[in-house]
């Protein structure tokens, strides 16, 4: 097995502070802005970015997250209906700005499905998506508005995104 690394600590940094500005500067003016981490490596990028936006922002920016269930342990299946699982959304979603954040987008069916959870919960002005790593393969129209980074891999190959809230280091590899 060979692994190689296509992000360091230091791209995930830079890459992190770039989004968060872009955020920022697209929606100036938002009377409230809100991040929703999808479940492991989204909430700690999604924690981050909060940082992020409330260093560069100076303002308090809302947070939740959701846990969506997917059966990824062979990732030669790709799990075609993606449940959300649980959610922690206790701010009012209505007439926000609310960005989804994710680690990698692939298909976009994670998306899709945590798109329909936020909106039982009211009516955002907009939903925005930010990943760390677009793969491609999409398989919706669905299409991240802030991007760490386009990896393109084949499809049997796995990106590993090891963050120090749940790992030794900070990094982006992918194991082919
Ligand atoms: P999608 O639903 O877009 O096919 O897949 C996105 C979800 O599956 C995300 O929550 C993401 O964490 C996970 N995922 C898909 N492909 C990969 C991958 O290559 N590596 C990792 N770490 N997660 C992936
Ligand atoms: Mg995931």
């Amino acid at each position: 097995e060979q692994k190689r690394t296509i992000m360091t600590s230091q791209d995930i940094d830079l890459a992190l502070k770039r989004v968060g500005l872009q955020i920022l500067e697209r929606n100036q003016g938002a009377k409230s802005l809100a991040i929703v981490g999808i479940h492991t490596c989204g909430v700690f990028l999604a924690k981050r970015l909060c940082r992020i936006l409330e260093e560069q922002g100076g303002r308090q920016v809302e947070y939740g997250s959701l846990d969506i269930n997917l059966y990824r342990d062979d990732w030669s299946l790709i799990s075609q209906n993606p449940v959300v699982k649980t959610t922690d959304i206790s701010f009012d979603v209505n007439n926000t700005n609310l960005v989804l954040v994710d680690d990698v987008v692939f298909t976009g069916r994670t998306i899709r499905a945590a798109m329909e959870a936020i909106m039982d919960y009211g009516r955002p002005h907009t939903i925005q998506l930010a990943a760390l790593v677009d793969r491609g393969g999409r398989e919706l129209p669905i299409q991240p508005d802030y991007v760490g980074m386009q990896a393109t891999i084949l499809p049997k190959e796995r990106i590993q995104v090891l963050l120090e809230e749940n790992a030794d280091c900070n990094e982006v590899v992918v194991e082919c």
